[in-house]
């Protein structure tokens, strides 16, 4: 008998759509400090100049980058990290491994980082003509719009190895600020993990863009810690178009 006045036919108009304050998400021990939200803009103007190492140190914003993935096992593992805490990196990719794993590189951007150009074979671009260089930006730049449906806005040469004619007709030809950094950990020496930590963190200031690569396991195993105690000295995490924007506006 039915008590209510509902039948299963009611069902449907059952469903509720505001929040659903009865949810928990699974436990899962959540880290003590998180990114707050960084609704800054990212729309660099093309006159921000062709080469960046930092950004301003007016401020306590920082770029994590991580170059030469994805990786099919490490990518995934520092995409729950950075998940935990709010953080938006930027991610450096190697088109011929965006080919490989598009859902990857697809996840990095659905979960709010930026994602830049890093060129397909890795290699010394000094060492190449105009045109092999461009093959690297055109075939890179096409397989991640392809796999995630955004263009890169920045690149970062292998080694950083660019010439200044160079960083001048990629910027030229594709808009794209050749893109250094302050802070290197030598992280793809393998120095083990505490090493690694303590130079990102010693070293990091207001400005900072971080160098280091998700390609390498330790260097994954090094991030919780390196991260919270970036969090823990203060720093906000921003992506490297949002950095760019504001040095910009600092000029
Ligand atoms: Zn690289």
């Amino acid at each position: 008998m039915l008590t209510g006045g509902k039948s299963d036919s009611d069902a449907g108009s059952q469903v509720r759509t505001g929040p659903n304050t009865d949810y928990e998400s699974p436990f899962y021990a959540r880290p003590a400090r998180q990114n707050p939200n960084m609704t800054l803009p990212s729309n660099f103007s093309t006159g921000v100049g062709v080469s960046h190492s930092r950004g301003p140190s007016t401020h306590p914003y920082i770029a994590m980058t991580f170059d030469d993935g994805p990786h099919p096992r490490n990518t995934p593992r520092l995409l729950d990290m950075l998940r935990q805490r709010n953080i938006k990196a930027t991610f450096y990719v190697i088109g011929n491994s965006v080919k490989m794993y598009p859902e990857i590189t697809r996840r990095i951007v659905a979960e709010g980082h930026e994602i830049g150009n890093h060129t397909w074979t890795h290699r010394n671009l000094t060492k190449l003509s105009n045109s092999e260089v461009c093959r690297e930006m055109d075939r890179t730049r096409d397989v991640i719009v392809s796999a995630t449906g955004v263009q890169p806005r920045t690149m970062r040469p292998p080694y950083g190895a660019l010439l200044t004619r160079q960083r001048k007709m990629i910027f030229k030809e594709y808009g794209y600020p050749t893109i250094m950094w302050s802070v290197d950990p030598q992280d793809w020496k393998r120095p083990g993990i505490s090493v690694v930590r303590d130079r990102i963190i010693s070293q990091t200031r207001n400005g900072s863009i971080v160098l280091s690569h998700d390609l390498h396991a330790p260097t994954v195993d090094a991030m919780p810690s390196t991260l919270d105690g970036l969090l823990g000295k203060g720093f906000q995490f921003v992506t490297v178009s949002q950095l760019l924007t504001m040095q910009g506006r600092a000029q």
